[in-house]
């Protein structure tokens, strides 16, 4: 799975609701280990990081006064904690996500929202859309446009890497057995 975490320097965080607008996703829960109330508070997990903490408004709250969520943890120990608390929260939503029958209710995996964001894009974003902006940013970044800014060819590589994503899970959306 592709992966953006070298895009550290992608830029400043965008603070908007994932998903608004659209009532019938399933609900994100709160990235706060143990709770359960539905997480719609996005935060950067780091300052230039396109990743992000979906907490409830309490802990984001929290995490905004300048509580460290990984406090104490080891960087081995923090993916664990993560990847343990993906399975908790979203493992039924990735699950669906490659089900067959294309529900079309636009629910995402975890992959395609960072794609999205990658892209600069909004959660329901169309793929007529993704295509768009894959070939605007492309072309933005392009070495041949920009050449010797490491800086582009790193979100180059990103937005090119976004794109097989958005495709390969517009292909398994639309493909049907015949
Ligand atoms: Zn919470």
């Amino acid at each position: 799975m592709a992966r953006y975490s070298r895009s550290n320097d992608w830029g400043f965080p965008r603070w908007r609701g994932y998903g608004s607008g659209r009532e019938t996703t399933q609900v994100r829960i709160c990235d706060r280990h143990g709770c359960e109330e539905p997480g719609d508070c996005p935060a950067p997990k780091s300052p230039n990081s396109p990743e992000r903490w979906y907490f409830c408004a309490t802990h984001a709250g929290e995490y905004n006064r300048g509580w460290n969520y990984f406090e104490g943890l080891s960087a081995e120990d923090a993916a664990a904690r993560e990847a343990q608390e993906t399975r908790d929260t979203s493992g039924y939503a990735e699950a669906k996500h490659y089900g067959w029958g294309g529900s079309g209710d636009g629910s995402r995996s975890r992959d395609e929202m960072r794609a999205l964001d990658v892209l600069e894009l909004e959660s329901d974003a169309d793929f007529d859309a993704v295509k768009l902006a894959w070939r605007r940013l492309a072309k933005a970044n392009h070495p041949d446009v920009r050449p010797g800014d490491a800086d582009a060819a790193v979100r180059f590589q990103a937005i090119q890497a976004a794109y097989e994503v958005l495709r390969a899970a517009e292909d398994r959306r639309t493909w049907r057995p015949s």
